[in-house]
């Protein structure tokens, strides 16, 4: 299934209609199994690329290899100096960089709306970010999480070019591009796609993964891998008893902003959940993370516990993080599940890129992965000393700020307390 979503329409980005295409695959594949998915229809403030360039005029002229960052809005060609600006903090500034392009190290960690806002504080016109990873890359990066246009433009420059303007700089060798953004903002309309097992009790256990992928590659890794396991445990849940009713959810628009599982846990409503169990690029498990609800901890505790001689070698983490679908479910209250599972470095190297293709992602991954992740499906759903719940608001606040997660999410526009 995952090497016709990838080799027959590539990149899965939001609002394309290669997405909407590979969805309807998907829900074909699906119903072929003869299940019955469901297309849940939203809409986001979306982005599409289009033929961008930044061309390098001093010290001689030649294309860069860059791709824009998500939010990047069109504008006409013009012609600047660029300064380096290194991690691109504040006081990584000189006074004035009025009307210049400004190079990020691969070093600066800061969200893209912040290093942005600095860049034109102090009168930047665009940004280079140099990538971290070598080889010829480009990071696709999420530019905002609130949907709005970035204030400038900013591009992810390859690592090797990003430090060859540096050295050049250093020397106080004069270096001028020209920039020219066609990539726009614009409202999209896509969907998740819901898929429900019904069990004894109308209690749920949610497992979601993104489906939706940047464009530059395939999307295997990120997250193909997830819809696949998805896929898997669909055909593993087909026609089994359910103490819980089981409800998998590919969700889009994650890469944007985690705009599917916002739409999806803001329709929640009262439904009673157990848990939420996120799979974006989750290899082979070797913990399960409780994500900072020590109420989960014990069930999962005595999952791995009865696993015997096949329990995770690293048995239960229970360390929150900010940046994928488990996010909206934790902020409406909903107790959220991941997993430790590193995937090896030579495929992983390659995501959110052109490299970011099937060939990298071995079958095995997603038949090993799956066949764990399901037993914690079936654990939760049947374990009878676990009931639905929802935190407290003031719960919730606590869970983010204990694991300082705080200030990030703030800086992202994404923090939904005073
Ligand atoms: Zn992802």
């Amino acid at each position: 299934m995952l090497t016709r979503l990838c080799d027959d329409f590539g990149g899965r980005l939001t609002g394309s209609p290669n997405n909407r295409a590979a969805l309807e695959q998907l829900a074909s594949e699906l119903r072929a199994l003869g299940l019955k998915p469901e297309i849940d229809a939203f809409r986001l403030p979306g982005w599409e690329r289009g033929a961008d360039s930044v061309e390098l005029l001093a010290p001689f002229a030649r294309p860069l290899r860059v791709a824009a960052l998500s939010y990047t809005q069109s504008h006409a060609a013009f012609d600047a100096d660029v300064a380096d600006i290194g991690a691109g903090g504040t006081g990584d500034y000189a006074a004035d960089m009025r009307g210049k392009i400004v190079l990020l190290s691969p070093a600066a960690a800061l969200p893209m709306r912040e290093l942005s806002r600095i860049a034109v504080e102090h009168g930047a016109r665009g940004i280079l970010f140099t990538d971290r990873e070598g080889g010829g890359q480009l990071l696709a990066r999420t530019g905002s999480f609130v949907g709005e246009a970035l204030a400038l433009p900013v591009y992810s420059i390859t690592q090797e070019e990003g430090t060859w303007l540096q050295r050049l700089l250093a020397r106080g060798r004069p270096v001028r591009v020209r920039m020219e953004t066609k990539s726009r903002c614009r409202e999209v309309e896509t969907a998740n796609l819901r898929l429900v097992f019904p069990g004894r009790s109308p209690e749920r256990v949610i497992v979601g993964a993104h489906f939706d992928s940047w464009d530059l590659g395939q999307g295997a890794l990120d997250n193909g891998l997830g819809t696949a396991q998805l896929f898997a445990l669909a055909q593993w849940l087909r026609g089994r008893e359910l103490a819980r009713t089981v409800e998998l959810v590919w969700f889009n628009g994650e890469e944007q902003g985690l705009w599917g599982s916002r739409h999806a846990a803001t329709a929640l409503g009262a439904t009673p959940v157990v848990a939420m169990i996120n799979l974006d690029m989750v290899g082979v498990p070797i913990a399960v993370n409780a994500l900072g609800d020590e109420s989960l901890v014990p069930a999962l505790e005595r999952w791995n516990a009865a696993r015997g001689d096949r329990r995770l070698p690293k048995g239960v983490e229970n360390i929150n993080w900010f940046g994928s679908d488990h996010t909206p479910y934790q902020l409406a209250g909903v107790r959220a599940v991941t997993f430790n599972a590193p995937i090896p470095r030579e495929s992983v190297r390659y995501y959110h890129d052109f490299a970011d293709t099937i060939d990298k992602l071995p079958a095995q991954i997603v038949v090993d992965s799956t066949a764990i992740i399901g037993d914690v499906v079936l654990a939760l759903a049947d374990d009878a000393s676990l009931g639905a719940f929802r935190r407290s608001p003031a719960d919730t606040q606590k869970l983010f700020t204990t694991f300082g997660l705080e200030r990030r999410m703030q800086a992202t526009g994404y923090w939904p307390f005073p």
